[in-house]
């Protein structure tokens, strides 16, 4: 083993010529042995990616900033033998790396069709390289291992989650304002008006202030929905988020049971008296590419608010766990700034009755990565979407409140009242 890396290391480091100093945005895909390839290949020459999953999931989830002729690779780790990957350039045992050629622009996020960019492109010596320096990976328990919550100071209640989500999901009319109606989808400008309406009414209803967001982000706009309970210390706070838009499907599960789980929360904390705000944020256009989130995080940092925020704990699907196994993601993706507040969620699991198991991912396709951009703390929240456990009606049709298993919903949604509880209130 030693020795075929040696061999690896040898054949980049020959083949390329140190280029300039950039800046690199890089997620660490996944944790575990491939970590120790990444720590034994990382040096000044270039940039290593590792990834426990398929060269193309590591791209959507990773941002890089790099500049014309730099080179990129993606170390990818197989369970099993694999046929020869397009761009693959050294296999060691299960660790191949893969070269990819940079986006034409020279430096952006990669496509949603990876393969495009997948097309090998012979290495020259005039091909430069990434530094990759200073990343400081997150410390956090192992994959898989099974953490015990107790409930003792906030109960979310199932029935509030069950009711909530039939009436945001469209399973059953809803009253405002005279007229009674369906949310029968929230991708349409009146469907996701009368989320809003729904939605300022619930939070209303448990004393929340609410106000709306309203912006113009490219050639989109949109509408945010922010309701907030002032904290002691009322300019600092903590955002739970969601999205409310959906494509076009009823969403009970992507992402109805993020905006119920974030207003359950809200309710369990209505009466407990907060050092920090709680300002609870349901994104607009979330499914059209993070639009709404990304208005609002500029927003925020242009009127400097964003100074402000301790982080931001993004819901995303918490409603399907067909094995049964508890498993959840937390997500942080090795950022410097997040890894507190994942540990902070983890820690808060470890100490519950509940059983919920921690599977490692790392994604930017949801609202908390519009965060990263600006350096701010911010994690996603999910079911085991990465790790073989998502739910077939992703984006279908029967995303329908049928398909919802509450008491996996509930045991997350407690788990992250408990983290939110443990943030800003010391009693
Ligand atoms: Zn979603």
């Amino acid at each position: 083993m030693q020795k075929y890396t040696i061999l690896l290391i040898t054949l980049l480091c020959a083949t390329f010529v140190v280029a300039e100093s950039t800046k690199v945005h890089i997620s660490v895909i996944q944790k575990g042995s491939v970590d120790n390839y990444l720590a034994m290949m990382s040096n000044e020459n270039y940039q290593v990616i590792a990834t426990k999953n398929a060269v193309e999931d590591a791209m959507r989830a990773t941002t890089v900033d790099i500049k014309e002729n730099e080179t990129l690779f993606f170390v990818e780790s197989f369970s099993h033998m694999q046929p020869k990957l397009e761009g693959e350039v050294a296999r060691l045992d299960n660790i191949i790396v893969v070269q990819l050629p940079i986006p034409p622009t020279g430096h952006s996020h990669y496509p949603e069709k990876p393969e495009l960019y997948m097309k090998h492109i012979p290495m020259s010596e005039n091909e430069g390289a990434v530094v990759l320096k200073n990343i400081t990976r997150a410390t956090g328990p192992n994959p898989g291992d099974l953490f015990h919550l107790s409930t003792h100071n906030v109960n979310i209640d199932r029935n509030f989650l069950k009711q909530k989500l039939e009436e945001l999901s469209g399973a059953v009319p809803v009253t405002i304002g005279g007229s009674t109606f369906r949310i029968e989808e929230r991708r349409s400008s009146t469907g996701r008006m009368r989320a809003r309406a729904y939605l300022t009414r619930e939070f209303q209803k448990i004393g929340f202030e609410v106000r709306e967001h309203s912006y113009t982000q490219s050639w989109y706009q949109g509408t945010n929905l922010v309701a907030e309970k002032k904290g002691k210390n009322a300019d600092k706070f903590l955002i739970i988020s969601a999205h409310y838009d959906t494509v076009s499907t009823a969403g009970a599960d992507d992402d109805g049971t993020g905006i119920i789980g974030i207003l359950a929360i809200a309710n369990a904390l209505k009466d407990i008296p907060l050092d920090y705000t709680l300002r609870v944020v349901c994104f607009d256009q979330e499914e059209i590419g993070l639009v709404g989130s990304q208005a609002y995080a500029r927003d925020l940092n242009s009127s400097g608010e964003l100074n402000n925020m301790i982080g931001l704990i993004q819901l995303e699907m918490m409603g399907y766990d067909r094995d049964n196994d508890g498993g959840f993601h937390v997500i942080d993706c090795n950022e410097n700034t997040s890894a507190n507040l994942s540990d902070t969620v983890i820690k808060t699991v470890i100490a519950s009755k509940v059983k919920l198991a921690m599977v490692p991912a790392c994604t930017n396709r949801s609202d908390h990565a519009s965060f990263w951009r600006y350096n701010k703390p911010a994690i996603v929240i999910s079911q085991n979407f990465f790790g073989g456990d998502s739910n077939p009606c992703y984006h279908r049709g029967c995303d329908e409140v049928a398909n919802i298993d509450y008491t996996y919903m509930q045991k997350i949604t407690d788990s992250v009242a408990q983290t939110v509880r443990n943030i800003i209130a010391s009693k």
